[in-house]
């Protein structure tokens, strides 16, 4: 959210938009306030340093609040985490095994931060046409120190290469066990090709991962023209079909393919970026 005020707008105006954000806890940042919360805060990760998200009498709103800062990440970060907040409502998912999961954003990652992260990927894992939509499970976003049955990591390319301890090719995204790991560089580039929106890659690339971590392997594509299945290798090829992020596109039956891998090659490896 944008914070971009002046002095020309009025006090009412101020006052409204004080109100907006203590209602959508949309992560203005505390200018002059330390962060309360040293697992959930980091000191670079800008609108995450909001100490926890809750309506607070000592949030300002200063004319003064800086831009946006632009994305940028080293080709290797820390391996340090900035955890965001659990989600204020259950997901919209009222039957089936419950899956507790966190985010967590590599501190070296700028102008990304956690809670922005978080509210994309549970808006992603709360759709309709997400898991939750078959009935077996239900997947809630919890905070740092409570229990979770996986951590959705977002991560710079050789940090993902730490977490994924699997072909270390700093390009791809990957789950490990209780990981799922999202490569930073696909998150703020996609993949060349891919024919829909960064959104829609976003979507299918937290869909794919998370599909692993509820038991399912990959799938090849089901025919020319059709729908890459989510469990798809979707970054590496469509192999004639399209963009799909779905595993209920029409919230009702998961839409699978054959199960199988194709031979993809694998970009070369992912380095430093800054869009400044
Ligand atoms: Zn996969």
């Amino acid at each position: 959210m944008s914070t971009k005020a002046t002095r020309r707008w009025g006090p009412a105006w101020m006052a409204s938009l004080l109100v907006v954000a203590l209602l959508t806890g949309c992560g203005l940042p505390a200018a002059g306030q330390p962060a309360t919360d040293p697992v959930a805060a980091g000191p670079l990760t800008g609108a995450a340093a909001t100490p926890t998200g809750r309506p607070t009498a000592t949030v300002e709103v200063r004319p003064s609040t800086p831009p946006v800062i632009p994305v940028s990440y080293p080709a290797t970060g820390g391996n340090r985490w900035s955890v965001a907040p659990g989600e204020n409502t259950p997901g919209r998912a009222t039957t089936g095994q419950l899956m507790r999961y966190r985010v967590a954003v590599e501190r070296d990652i700028r102008g990304l931060p956690a809670k922005d992260i978080a509210t994309a990927i549970t808006a992603t894992l709360n759709d309709p046409r997400g898991w939750t939509a078959g009935g077996a499970w239900r997947l809630r976003r919890v905070g740092a120190g409570e229990p979770t049955d996986l951590t959705i990591y977002l991560a710079t390319p050789g940090t993902r290469d730490t977490l994924c301890q699997d072909v270390p090719d700093a390009y791809t995204s990957c789950r490990n066990g209780a990981r799922v790991v999202l490569n930073v560089a696909r998150w703020v580039k996609g993949v060349p090709g891919y024919g829909a929106n960064l959104g829609t890659y976003r979507q299918y690339m937290v869909n794919h991962e998370v599909g692993h971590k509820l038991g399912y392997g990959h799938e090849r594509c089901p025919g020319r023209g059709r729908p890459a299945p989510v469990m798809q290798q979707q970054t590496l090829g469509l192999h004639g079909c399209t963009a799909n992020a779905w595993p209920y596109p029409k919230g009702k039956t998961r839409y699978s393919g054959p199960v199988g891998a194709y031979d993809d090659g694998i970009p070369r490896r992912e380095g430093a970026y800054s869009a400044a």
